[in-house]
């Protein structure tokens, strides 16, 4: 079973934010530094802004370029879950289930919400998610999990291909320990 995160790794919420305010999104290979700070406003604010933008900022979201890639990626290699941790503001979880029901269908019910990924931590089990906080807790928790460069996450560069890296890695993990 492989969790696939939502904000950052299959969809644009970087750049779904800063249209929020007006601004140019972060690009990769930016000096990392958190999306507020990109903004030049408190991240009280920013975050009231979203709340007020509501359902329709999440089911508005653009998916990222490579995002049907690696949504195939994932099937070939185990049982693809969606795992996305909402915003303080419930309308989040209204919008990422619309963002889902667009792209996965109206019946698409292989997704779990919660802001707790390393409950689902288990041997066997993977975590792709671009928080090294939600990385890091899933691998302690007994699972495996990578860390997907994101513009979030300031790990991004420029050219690069974030599926073939995972590619790679998936292919590794493949492999039996013994080997
Ligand atoms: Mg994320």
């Amino acid at each position: 079973m492989i969790f696939l995160d939502m904000d950052g790794v299959l969809c644009d919420f970087a750049g779904g934010v800063c249209a929020l305010f007006g601004k140019d999104a972060p690009q990769a290979g930016d000096l990392a530094q958190e999306l507020h700070q990109h903004l030049g406003i408190a991240k009280g604010l920013m975050w009231s802004r979203i709340a007020e933008a509501g359902a329709r900022l999440w089911e508005g979201l653009e998916p990222l370029p490579w995002a049907d890639e690696l949504v195939a990626l994932v099937r070939s290699h185990g049982e693809l879950v969606i795992a996305t941790a909402p915003s303080l503001n419930p309308a989040s979880l209204a919008g990422k289930l619309t963002w889902l029901q667009r792209r996965f269908g109206r019946n698409f019910r292989d997704f779990v919400v919660t802001p707790q990924k390393h409950l689902l931590a288990a041997p066997g089990r993977i975590l792709i998610d671009d928080s090294p906080r939600h990385v890091d807790a899933f691998s302690a928790f007994g699972g495996l999990s990578t860390l997907f460069p994101s513009i979030e996450n300031g790990l991004l560069r420029p050219d690069q291909d974030p599926v073939m890296d995972l590619r790679n890695w998936l292919k590794q993990t493949d492999r039996p320990a013994a080997e």
